[in-house]
């Protein structure tokens, strides 16, 4: 079975298409949207989803979330002994989603089409393929979330579609896509977005506005303990943020080393302080119209996707943009996986798709560098040569010619970037592909540079020398090796040996998560009795009693709600 995944920033979700439509999956708590996090237990195993979020404020240091942030790049995540890269904990995700999707169904699952960020660079797409293959995954196919939410709504009734806009803030990251649907073909006429902007952004700006009113003087946290402080808060901040999604005003309330703290924020203090993150959603909804030659009043809705989107400040800066109320009949959380199950089921040919084809566009610039000379006939190195231009229908391949610029130069060096800036400085490298050419006067030798880009976003540079007939294939890795067969073989082994938290037991490692942070986060009478329920559920585990176990979960879940309010996702 080839199954869709949306693997998230803050949350990851797992769909299949089964009976001509596509549909989710529950985790082994019953849930459909499963954290992005992965924290070591006490017992030396490996908790990944909600178990694993709630331990982020109890235990830090033991505990990686938002790692999707750091896909390829050579961070590491230490958790007890053990190092991981953002790779290596998206593979945990991955492999988590997998066995809650083999559970349900009874089949075996073989492949996966998951979603990135349309903005995710070349590094960061073969980085989550890698994850997905490190999972034991046959990564199918990856596709732009904006264009996954797209094929959701674009199918979900049929018929053609004058263009429309999908707008997708998430928890990390930030995107646009102004798609069509005409004749069966879901087509993605531009894409634009921002890879550092999403819900968390709001998180740190409250965190930062509670700080200022708590610790006006900036002495309540002890050196070397800063980061325990700020998961505390980022935690609080989110807690905050949602419930002024909700009403007029919300309390900000931590307990830092057995004291506690609250600040009272407003939603119009929230408002005034969000407005440069607000302001920043403006530049890739600008760069997406002017791209696909769409004006305001040519977009039929705008369609909100993502998390982030259920804030009333994003809300109304949408409809003052666009002049209109947005369209929210896709679930903000779903519509991802959904999208991604459907182009899981057009790969697996479902007959329910049979008219159904998705074109998709390549969301940024690719080229390399070069010199020009300028009027006085002095070169300029560092400028930007591009190759396939932002907006580009894929798979796409294109070639440029270039010379030699220096006498009896023995080689040329082309350095590749992604990025719309004409100084390659402000872009982002993404490697190097170096040939030898025959030795000749400046200018003499030619070389073609050849840019490939699959449909999914992966790129190949094929670079070929006439004069001598050379030929040279390069694809662009992350950097950090690990990307031959083997390799990822020997990793995947290394991942397989890791011990992971028994799936069965899931739920109640979730509620003594829940009930540990909940304990650190409040004080008298309350933590009391919650460190009275931890007691108790501990002796009823110990006993293994299935049946009394259920109910004293049942219990301590109803109390925390009281004392908390309802958990979220
Ligand atoms: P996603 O990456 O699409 O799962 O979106 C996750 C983001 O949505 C996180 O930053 C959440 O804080 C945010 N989010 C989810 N529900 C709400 C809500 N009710 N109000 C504000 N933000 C929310």
């Amino acid at each position: 079975m080839i199954v869709g995944i949306d693997l998230g920033t803050t949350n990851s979700a797992i769909a299949c298409f089964r009976d001509g439509a596509p549909q989710l999956i529950p985790n082994a708590l019953g849930d459909l949207l499963t954290p992005s996090a992965v924290s070591l237990g006490k017992d030396g195993s490996l908790l990944v989803g909600l178990a694993a979020r709630d331990r982020q404020s109890t235990h830090p240091d033991l505990t990686a979330t938002a790692f999707k942030r750091h896909m390829g790049t050579r961070k590491r995540y230490t958790l007890g002994r053990r190092a991981y890269g953002a790779e290596d904990l998206s593979a945990l995700v991955l492999a988590s989603l997998k066995a809650d999707a083999e559970r349900f169904t009874g089949e075996t699952v073989t492949g996966a089409v998951i979603t990135v960020p349309a903005y995710f660079n070349d590094q960061q797409r073969k980085a989550t393929r890698r994850a997905g293959e490190l999972a034991g995954l046959k990564v199918e196919r990856l596709v732009n979330e904006p264009t996954a939410a797209a094929l959701a709504y674009g199918i979900h009734e049929r018929g053609d579609r004058e263009p429309f806009l999908v707008f997708d803030l998430g928890g990390g990251t930030f995107d646009v896509s102004i798609v069509e649907v005409f004749d069966g073909v879901v087509e993605v006429r531009a894409s634009a977005g921002d890879n550092r902007l999403g819900g968390e952004d709001f998180n740190d700006m409250v965190a930062k506005l509670a700080r200022a009113a708590i610790d006006p003087e900036g002495t309540l946290v002890a050196r070397g303990k800063e980061s325990l402080f700020h998961e505390v808060l980022r935690a609080a901040a989110e807690r905050t943020r949602r419930a002024l999604s909700e009403a007029e005003d919300a309390l900000f309330e931590i307990v830092w080393e057995g004291k506690a703290y609250s600040h009272r924020i407003t939603a119009a203090e929230f408002e005034a302080a969000a407005d440069p993150l607000i302001q920043r959603l403006r530049d890739p909804v600008l760069r997406s119209m002017r791209d696909s030659n769409i004006a305001v009043g040519g977009l039929s809705e705008v369609v909100l996707v993502g998390g982030a989107t259920r804030m009333p400040v994003v809300r109304r800066a949408v409809t003052r943009m666009f002049g209109r109320f947005p369209n929210h009949s896709l679930h903000p959380d779903h519509a991802v996986a959904l999208g991604a199950a459907v182009q899981a089921g057009l790969k697996a040919r479902d007959a329910a798709l049979e008219e159904i084809r998705l074109t998709d566009v390549c969301p940024f610039t690719l080229g390399v560098d070069t010199a020009m000379r300028d009027p006085t006939g002095r070169l300029v190195f560092g400028v930007f040569a591009p190759i396939i231009e932002r907006n580009t229908v894929v798979p796409a391949s294109r070639v440029h010619r270039f010379q030699t610029l220096a006498e009896n130069q023995k080689q040329v060096e082309f350095n590749i970037y992604q990025g719309e800036a004409r100084a390659v400085a402000d872009n982002v490298h993404l490697g190097q592909a170096v040939v030898p050419v025959p030795p000749r006067p400046a200018g003499e030798v030619v070389v073609d540079v050849r840019f490939s880009y699959d449909a999914s976003g992966l790129l190949e540079i094929d670079v070929s020398v006439p004069l001598s007939g050379l030929q040279r294939q390069w694809v662009i890795s992350s950097g950090d090796g690990g990307d031959s067969p083997e390799e990822v073989a020997a990793r995947r082994a290394a991942l397989a040996e890791l011990k992971i938290h028994p799936r069965d037991q899931a739920s109640n490692a979730a509620t003594l998560a829940r009930a540990e942070r909940c304990y650190e986060n409040f004080i008298g009478e309350r933590r009391q009795h919650i460190a009275e329920m931890i007691l108790t559920f501990e002796a009823v585990l110990a006993r293994q009693e299935p049946h009394s176990i259920d109910d004293m979960r049942a219990q301590v879940e109803a109390a925390l709600d009281q004392i908390e309010g309802e958990r979220f996702l």
